[in-house]
């Protein structure tokens, strides 16, 4: 068993002298870093610093080496292979890597993409365009009554003209169980769809296999799983990536050019062109050796039973409206206070030295489906503990006092 106590020590923003105060809660947005990953940031810069792939001397080599073994750290955390691993600045520029690049390709009048209204903006909008585009149409996935995609419900909307399933695994806002990718991935490929999963809230906090969850692609950012900002990865299929032609060109990716006329790498390179985010895949390769270290299984449990105790701690306080499932949970916890605008509690919490977040999460339909306007969240990870919890609530219910008192 991993023992987590120690783990907070590892973060140096949460060691500095404002840091030690902090309880932070938004790690959905955007998580700490450890000392380790900084570290491989700042030994990239001071020693190994090149451009990959054309130096012929050995600064370039090792800078390449040290490129391409982070793809291979990166791939190795998925259960993919190197070469279905295409670095990118993120989810959302992974998601639109399939807009652009197959969706638009692949889709025709009469197709239809399966989604859902609880979708992040990133997981919603580049298919919106995308349909727009090729005449294609959006269906949406019937939620649960807590505003969940439930796996059977996926499986029931599927149907002959799917052509494209895009879902999250987790959701950014209501803390309910991963879907069964699995189940969605076979019974999709049976009527000849893809699926696209949105890992950007699993990716970090769930064991993933994704060969084994059979999916066509997985979006996830590196800085929501304790890596820099500016690096994401998109898994492909390797089928799927021979089949699909590139959409963004330039250097790095082109194999032999001439004055009007071009061809270009295999995969994953077609999909890099430019000088890629060098440092932030070594960065994000260190954040993926620092969470298996961890034991991704123990830190799913870590980050279920911190957010189970929230969402029924903060359940019981009078006023409070916890959204997403009740019992089995993940660790992300959308709430309201009655009478009290989700921006005013962030803003109380604050001053208690709680960061949480605030607002529509990205996800303005599942606000409607909701009958919210906003929900205050937060989201709990390896460094947080039941002490962060226990202030959390404590916290809430000195918030919810001061106000009914105001307001009285
Ligand atoms: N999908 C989900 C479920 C998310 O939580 C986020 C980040 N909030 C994104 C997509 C977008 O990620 P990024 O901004 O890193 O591209």
């Amino acid at each position: 068993m991993t023992d987590f106590t120690g783990v907070r020590a590892d973060f140096p923003l949460l060691s500095t002298a404002e840091g030690r105060t902090l309880t932070y809660l938004d790690s959905a947005a955007t998580a700490q870093k450890p000392e380790v990953v900084l570290e491989a940031l700042r030994h990239f810069y001071r020693y190994d610093n090149a451009n990959v792939y054309r130096g012929v001397y050995g600064l370039a080599a090792r800078a390449t080496a040290a490129f391409e073994a982070a793809r291979e750290t990166v791939a190795a955390f998925i259960g993919a292979d190197a070469d279905e691993v295409i670095f990118t600045r993120g989810t959302t520029d992974a998601v639109n890597t399939v807009a652009w690049a197959w969706a638009r390709a692949a889709l025709g009048p009469g197709d239809e993409i399966l989604t859902s209204e609880a979708e992040h903006h990133s997981n919603l909008v580049p298919w919106q365009e995308a349909a727009r585009a090729a005449g294609a149409r959006l269906r949406f996935v019937e939620l649960a009554a807590d505003g969940s995609v439930q796996t059977e419900a996926v499986l029931g909307a599927l149907g002959p003209r799917t052509r494209l399933v895009a879902l999250a695994q987790a959701s950014n806002v209501l803390g309910n169980l991963p879907l069964d990718v699995g189940a969605v991935s076979r019974a999709a490929h049976r009527l000849g769809a893809i699926v696209l999963v949105d890992g950007a809230q699993s990716v970090p906090h769930l064991p993933v296999d994704v060969h084994a969850m059979e999916a066509d692609f997985v979006a996830f950012s590196g800085h929501k799983m304790m890596g820099p900002t500016g690096i994401g990865v998109l898994y492909g299929r390797r089928e799927m990536l021979a089949a699909m032609a590139p959409f963004q060109f330039g250097g790095e990716m082109i194999s032999h050019v001439e004055a009007e006329s071009a061809t270009f790498k295999e995969a994953p390179q077609k999909f890099e062109g430019g000088t890629p985010p060098i440092a932030q895949a070594i960065g994000l390769a260190r954040a993926c050796e620092y969470l298996s270290g961890l034991g991704m299984a123990e830190v799913a449990a870590h980050d279920r039973r911190l957010g189970e105790l929230a969402a029924s701690q903060l359940g019981e306080v009078p006023g409070v409206t916890v959204y997403g499932p009740g019992g089995a949970r993940l660790g992300v916890v959308s709430f309201n206070l009655e009478g009290v605008h989700p921006h005013d509690v962030a803003t109380a919490l604050d001053q208690q030295g709680i960061c949480v977040r605030a607002g529509h999460h990205c996800c303005q339909p599942l606000m409607r489906r909701l009958g919210v306007v906003a929900t205050v969240r937060a989201s709990f990870y390896a460094y947080n503990s039941e002490e962060d919890v226990e202030k959390l609530v404590a916290s809430v219910m000195s918030t919810m006092e001061f106000f009914h008192h105001v307001a009285h």
